[in-house]
């Protein structure tokens, strides 16, 4: 996955030039590759636009971050302002202890009812009293599937009948209430296939009359470059206050939230990641992000790779590198979790390593081990294991004195490998991880 982009860009990067700060046309170079990927994403083409040209103007003249290649930094940067245009953290609807009523407005086919009965189960979870209200007089059998759910969630429903008036519906609403107190009432609206001003009157005039307090647009996942004009026309028709994401589930890259995002600035509370009712989640912007560089949990492996200390890991003589070096550098590795993925974190490594190429981690223990057996003398200098050596600690590792002889070939072979990485590259280049 990480290849995918931070190594890509890399390459790129590389016959751009290296520098300790990003450079203009490192970052012109960069963020063509940039605007690709959201495209490809199905972010709207001038909302992709405007967010590079936004983290562009962030990118020029920033430190080459510590551990990170020059390619990786422009990621982690796009990537942190993916997430702060998405929101930033999860967030959540407005809830008091009564008087809470939610309209879900959106297209035909986005989720709404479907939606609607998650909300209601997840805030039946909460200890909420929901109330469900059949508002799509549209569709026959719109307020039948509803009811559906409402049985499965077990809360009741107001259908709300045919040639209604919204004063009726208000009506009928808060009689509802008096009789049976509930303290989040979720409306059902008509779906439109396309934005319909007939259709958009109604909602409009129901609005008016029951006065939600979120209304809230679901959006198709899938509907991709459509998401920004959807969500500008309901926001411009009936004010919305929030957004619900479904069919995160599908093969969408998630594009279409940034698009409904960013054109309206309202939040987004929710995922919609099953047909099923319990497939509902909080919106993590951090995910999606993700999701939509296409990078998978690599944000995840940057951070760790930040945290661990990678200091202790660069070795500043490739001919002072001992045992003692290996080990250290070797427990460092292990403790920044799955070895595979980290190994590609290491510049230039993706590309040098077989495709599906995993590092066996006992491998790694029955290493630790037998330099664990050496005395400081012979970590240091490892010339001094003979014969005899080798058997002692062959026997205090529990391997073979074949194994012994592995390692001692593998540290000569790696020894030589950075004496000549160094020469070619000279101090400074292919920043990062020496192994
Ligand atoms: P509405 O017309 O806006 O009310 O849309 P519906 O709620 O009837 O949903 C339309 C279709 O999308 C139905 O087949 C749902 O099962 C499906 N659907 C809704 N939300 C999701 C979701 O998050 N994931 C998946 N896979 N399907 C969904
Ligand atoms: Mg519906």
């Amino acid at each position: 996955m990480f290849e995918s982009l931070g190594n890509k860009l890399q390459d790129i990067l590389d016959r751009v030039g290296r520098e300790s700060k990003l450079t203009e046309a490192q970052v012109k170079t960069a963020m063509r590759e940039i605007r690709m990927a959201l495209l490809e994403a199905d972010v709207n083409f001038g909302v992709a636009k405007e967010f590079v040209a936004r983290v562009s103007e962030k990118a020029v003249g920033q430190e080459v971050m510590g551990s990170l290649n020059a390619g990786q930094t422009v990621v982690k940067l796009v990537h942190d302002e993916l997430v702060e245009t998405l929101g930033g953290q999860a967030a959540q609807p407005t809830l008091t202890n009564e008087g809470n009523l939610w309209f879900m407005v959106g297209l035909q086919g986005a989720g709404k009812t479907t939606s609607t009965g998650k909300l209601a189960a997840f805030y039946k979870g909460k200890g909420r009293r929901v109330l469900l209200v059949a508002a799509d007089t549209q569709r026959p059998a719109a307020r039948d599937q509803l009811e559906v759910l409402a049985k499965q969630v077990g809360v009741p429903v107001l259908k709300v009948a045919d040639g209604e008036t919204p004063q009726e519906t208000r009506r009928r609403l808060d009689e509802h209430l008096r009789a049976d107190f509930r303290d989040l009432v979720i409306v059902d609206t008509a779906g439109r296939l396309q934005i319909d001003e007939a259709l958009m009157d109604q909602l409009s005039d129901l609005q008016t009359e029951l006065k939600p307090t979120e209304t809230l647009l679901v959006v198709d996942a899938m509907t991709g470059q459509e998401a920004l004009n959807v969500a500008q026309t309901f926001d411009a028709r009936v004010k919305l206050s929030g957004l619900v994401i479904t069919k995160m589930d599908g093969d969408a890259r998630g594009g279409a939230s940034l698009s409904a995002r960013s054109v309206t600035g309202k939040p987004i509370y929710f995922a919609g990641t099953s047909e099923k009712l319990a497939g509902l989640e909080p919106f993590y912007p951090d995910r999606v992000a993700g999701r939509i560089l296409g990078m998978g949990d690599v944000m995840g492996l940057i951070e760790r790779a930040q945290q661990a200390d990678l200091k202790a890991m660069e070795v500043k003589k490739p001919g002072d590198f001992d045992l003692e070096d290996l080990l250290t550098q070797l427990r460092q590795i292990r403790k920044m979790g799955p070895l595979g993925d980290l190994m590609k974190l290491i510049p230039g490594m993706s590309r040098a390593l077989p495709e599906g190429f995993t590092v066996d981690e006992k491998q790694i223990q029955r290493i630790d081990a037998m330099i664990s057996s050496m005395t400081a003398k012979e970590r240091h200098n490892p010339k001094i294991i003979d014969g005899r050596r080798r058997k002692r600690i062959a026997a205090g590792s529990g391997v073979t004195v074949q194994d012994i002889n592995k390692l001692l070939k593998m540290h000569e072979q790696m020894k030589e490998m950075m004496k000549m990485l160094q020469k070619f590259s000279g101090p400074g280049a292919g920043r990062g991880m020496k192994l």
